[in-house]
């Protein structure tokens, strides 16, 4: 008997019984736009197939050069490029997977002066603004998407998937924001739609009846001038009639101003829009986003919301997730807390991809978990990030690991990052560690402070030990109205109802969205929804509705003495989302300034080189956040001794002190050991 009957029941597709009910969804890794990297993909993809997922698809490959996302990106338009994609299918179907390629033309989000579109109406997030295509034009698009398809089957995929959402060309074409024409690719809704369903019913009579065709259909555009829903309704219904499998869910363009995937959004906040649309359609519908546990996906599926759900990035965090959920071992999972910072923040700066709780995604060539020839005895100090990424590392290859730990608990600065309103999802991170180092049988002594006479006889040291809260020299620092980030949010000292936050990098903001949020809105769907304005879809067009964020509880200023603007440092992919939630709470930010001095009065500021415009903040408690200091004393009593030691994390640089560094380094260091 299984905890998830629904998520773990085979589907008969006709021609082809997908295994459960998961499927990995298109996620780009940079490794598809070069064929030199296929063996690498291969193996990517061939580890996840192992896993047991139902099945997979690709990352996004453009039919032609005109649908490139980037100039020279993945593309699937030759039979030589075809046949080296035997490689990656023959290694897929070698481990028991299915796989489908997603065909993505990115239409005017083509980052090249040759882009095309329905019209040409520049995206607010590209500078390069798009032709409109002749109709002539339009056909060729049709047969390059047919052509790509064909492709595909030739290379042995199991299916296509044809991006129709997100706000790329198909999608495009499909909303009035984007689609200006009046000849018979637009004005209607059936004109407008008349792409998408040529290019569905024109793939199935290339492909023949015994090959998957998915359709990614936009269900809630959230931009102004989308999709109504009686025009997504008409699609999904002529998209099923022109003879595609399976529809699979999208939520919202790339142009959105509301977050749908980054870690604030709650889980499966949008399977009611599929829930919505399922009944209207009688071939098989995928839900997808912010579902990352399989006690999440089986409600959905036992609510009926969809008959399958799609993942991505939970299967870049763990390669085995349906494995251990069918091993009812679902506390084994690294679970995707949806940081964005290895995967997606990599692709928008045009880095490979990978994870930054499982470092070895879309590294499995290169980082392999060979088990040791020689056990050793190894110390390892401190079970932050880094420290624990070390321990259950090297112990899984077989060392014996022994972790030191001054706190009750163990974390580190993720312990604190889980009492951010947003980031309860990094608690997941520290259940997944405590749990690895229970199984690989690491001894963890908690509340105990390493000495140097603790660390003798170990044949490797390892000091994860850390950092400190940085102490800026501003007269008046000491201060009762004074707080470290660190005595707020992790041991809940009290704050007044106005503060002054000292310093903006990530922390700083953290610290903001934390004085300014009464309860955690990722816990309350509606409250959430109401944040961000995220309206029935049903109802409301593209579900596009009006904001209506929770007032604080406090006033908040954040002060940096920057120039710039306040959280330029953020991830690509999440910093707006920050930004926007600061705005939606009135944190008055302040930069350029200089700290004079704190005293009964508040926080005496000056502005500028010249010291000019003196402020007062009468605040009743100022929260410092800047930034922070390696703790490194055990090191150099170590190293001067001159014992083995290796340094990782925060405790080796704190300037850059950022997890995904750490579990990174902590991971390549434990495979060497
Ligand atoms: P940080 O990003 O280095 O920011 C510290 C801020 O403090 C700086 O912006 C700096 O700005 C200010 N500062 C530095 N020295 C100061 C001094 N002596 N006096 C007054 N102000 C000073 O560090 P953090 O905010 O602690 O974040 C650390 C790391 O955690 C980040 O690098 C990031 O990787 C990670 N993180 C990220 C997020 C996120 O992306 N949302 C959230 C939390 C943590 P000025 O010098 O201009 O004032
Ligand atoms: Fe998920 Fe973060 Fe890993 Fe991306 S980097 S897959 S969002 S945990």
């Amino acid at each position: 008997m299984t905890a998830y009957p629904h998520l773990l029941e085979p589907l008969d597709l006709g021609h082809v019984v997908l295994p459960n009910r998961v499927i990995m969804g298109s996620m780009h890794t940079g490794l598809e736009d070069r064929l030199s990297d296929l063996p690498k993909l291969a193996a990517y993809f061939a580890e996840r197939a192992r896993g047991g997922v139902g099945l997979m698809v690709t990352g996004g490959y453009a039919p032609n050069r005109t649908g490139w996302l980037t100039p020279f990106g993945s593309t699937l338009s030759t039979r030589r490029q075809a046949r080296k994609h035997r490689m990656l299918t023959d290694a897929v179907h070698a481990a028991g997977g299915k796989i489908a390629l997603q065909i993505l033309h990115a239409g005017r989000y083509s980052y090249h002066p040759f882009s095309v579109s329905a019209s040409a109406v520049k995206a607010p997030i590209n500078p390069f603004k798009p032709r409109a295509l002749s109709d002539r034009g339009v056909r060729k698009q049709i047969s390059a998407y047919v052509d790509c398809a064909g492709l595909a089957q030739e290379a042995g995929y199991d299916g296509v998937e044809i991006m129709g959402s997100e706000g790329y060309f198909i999608n495009q074409f499909l909303a009035e924001r984007t689609n200006k024409r009046t000849d018979r690719w637009g004005g209607s809704a059936e004109n407008r739609r008349r792409l998408a369903v040529e290019i569905v019913r024109r793939t199935r009579e290339r492909v023949g009846p015994n090959f998957l065709i998915i359709y990614r259909l936009s269900m809630a555009d959230l931009v102004e001038g989308g999709q109504t829903w009686d025009e997504v309704v008409a699609l999904g219904k002529e998209i099923e009639a022109a003879g595609a499998s399976i529809i699979n869910t999208g939520i919202g363009w790339h142009e959105a101003r509301v977050p749908t995937i980054v870690t604030s959004v709650p889980r499966a906040a949008f399977t009611s829009v599929t829930a919505a649309f399922k009944p209207h359609v009688s071939i098989p519908v995928v839900t997808s986003n912010r579902i990352n546990l399989p006690q999440v996906a089986e409600e959905v599926l036992a609510r009926g919301d969809a008959d399958l759900i799609s993942m991505a990035r939970p299967f870049l965090a763990d390669p085995d997730w349906v494995l251990k959920a069918t091993a009812d071992r679902a506390d084994e999972i690294n679970v995707c807390i949806a940081c964005n910072q290895a995967c997606l923040d990599h692709v928008f700066a045009k880095k490979k991809a990978s994870c930054m709780v499982n470092p070895r995604a879309a590294r499995e060539t290169e980082l392999q978990l060979l088990p040791t020839r020689k056990v050793k005895h190894i110390a390892v100090v401190g079970a932050g990030p880094a420290g624990l990424a070390a321990a259950v590392t090297a112990a899984e290859r077989g060392h014996d690991v022994e972790l030191f730990e001054a706190d009750q608990e163990i974390g580190g600065q993720f312990g604190i990052a889980r009492r951010i309103p947003g980031k309860e999802e990094f608690a997941e991170t520290i259940r997944y560690y405590r749990r690895r180092l229970e199984i690989t049988g690491v001894k963890v002594h908690l509340g105990r402070r390493a000495s140097a006479a603790d660390l003798a006889g170990f044949d490797e040291i390892v000091l994860a030990t850390g950092v400190v809260p940085r102490v800026p020299s501003i007269p008046g620092i000491d201060h009762p109205k004074v707080l470290s980030y660190v005595e707020v949010v992790r041991e809940g000292k009290p704050v007044g109802d106005s503060v002054a936050v000292i310093g903006a990098g990530g922390i700083g903001v953290d610290v903001s969205e934390f004085l300014t949020t009464v309860d955690s809105p990722t816990l309350d769907l509606d409250a959430w929804k109401a944040e961000w304005g995220v309206a029935d879809p049903t109802v409301t067009r593209g579900a596009l509705g009006v904001p209506h964020p929770e007032a604080s509880p406090r006033q908040v200023y954040l002060l940096q003495r920057k120039p710039g603007r306040i959280g330029a440092g953020l991830g690509k992919t999440t910093g707006w989302v920050h930004r926007a939630a600061l705005k939606n709470k009135q944190v008055e930010q302040l930069r350029g300034v200089n700290y004079e001095r704190i005293d009964d009065e508040g926080l005496h500021l000056t502005f500028g080189p010249q010291h000019e415009k003196p402020r007062v903040l009468a605040v009743d408690t100022i929260v410092v956040c800047a930034g922070q200091e390696s703790v490194r004393d055990l090191a150099d009593t170590l190293t001067t001794s001159g014992r083995p030691v290796h340094i990782i994390g925060g405790a080796d640089l704190a300037a850059e002190l950022d997890a995904k560094r750490a579990i990174d380094q902590a991971t390549r260091l434990a495979l060497t050991l």
